[in-house]
């Protein structure tokens, strides 16, 4: 299954990539200790760590949305043809994406709505796409939503030194600029609703301008938290981050913050790359949170 129904917004998994990510999770999560890694290797192998390199596997994904006839996508991932010098797995790719979002009854012209959750280079890499010598709109009717604060943080005229480096290189220039002087970007800031069921709200710490997706839609909760979550096992270990965290006290923060609310409002927690389900149930346990469930979206296969 690819697709769920919550209230009255309709889910659907839209896939670009799944695969490793050139990181082992020592490199990829410093702060997790190891034995929680070995603890867990029963469930969270093969789709979130390949046991055999000890790699981190990871999914680039598009959460498709509809609610009120609107169509809406939740970060567009890497790309295809982008010049990614520090990110080498990520560049120059050739993927499917396009054809696995019209197997999902999507034209780019049917979009109404980018969700950038935040800025970074795996979330907002088809925004654009290469025609001819420019990087222009995939989506030519929609309007593309992005924080200000991520959009303030990540345009190289302001200067930022950001953690990640160089790592983000070209991405403002190829994927946000051309979106922003078509006219079509809306930047808002602190929250801004969508639907009646859909709401975003600021939840800086991954990046400064970093977001979550709230639906709430009759007597069910979903919230998508983007990249507070890369592997589930930071439900287990809340205060642990990844190496791509802005701003590490924030990040744990908000994701304590976003966990619990989940956890008391049976709310389902999509977060952007996990493999496998997808998107999962969680309880607290103590000051910690464990996985009560997982969706039912299949894993990935070849067939996309
Ligand atoms: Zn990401």
């Amino acid at each position: 299954m690819e697709q769920i129904n919550l209230g009255d917004v309709t889910i659907t998994r839209v896939w670009e990539y799944y695969g490793p990510v050139e990181m082992t999770p020592d490199t990829f999560f410093p702060e997790i200790p190891k034995e929680v890694w070995d603890d867990g290797a029963s469930w969270l192998t093969p789709f979130f760590l390949d046991p055999e390199t000890n790699i981190v596997n990871s999914a680039i994904q598009t959460w498709l949305l509809r609610s009120e006839g609107k169509t809406i996508l939740v970060d567009t991932g890497v790309g295809n043809h982008k010049e990614r010098p520090y990110s080498p797995v990520w560049s120059h790719l050739e993927t499917d994406f396009l054809a696995n979002l019209a197997r999902a009854g999507v034209a780019p012209e049917d979009v109404d709505i980018v969700i950038n959750t935040h800025l970074h280079v795996d979330h907002v890499g088809w925004n654009t796409y290469l025609d001819g010598r420019h990087w222009v709109p995939t989506f030519p009717n929609a309007t593309y939503l992005m924080s200000k604060d991520d959009f303030d943080f990540w345009n190289p005229e302001n200067g930022h030194k950001p953690l990640l480096g160089r790592g983000n290189q070209n991405v403002f220039e190829d994927s946000v600029a051309p979106v922003h002087a078509a006219g079509q970007t809306q930047l808002w800031e602190n929250n801004y609703q969508i639907t009646a069921d859909l709401r975003l709200d600021a939840a800086p710490g991954h990046t400064p301008g970093s977001s979550v997706l709230t639906l709430a839609s009759g007597s069910d909760r979903a919230v998508f938290v983007g990249d507070l979550l890369h592997s589930p096992v930071q439900i287990l270990e809340p205060d642990t981050n990844s190496c791509f965290c802005e701003d590490p006290a924030g990040a744990r923060a908000t994701r304590h913050k976003l966990l619990g609310w989940a956890a008391d409002n049976n709310a389902l927690v999509i977060p952007a790359h996990l493999g496998g389900h997808g998107a999962v149930e969680v309880v607290r346990d103590g000051s910690k949170f464990a996985t009560k469930g997982w969706a039912p979206f299949a894993p990935y296969s070849e067939q996309g």
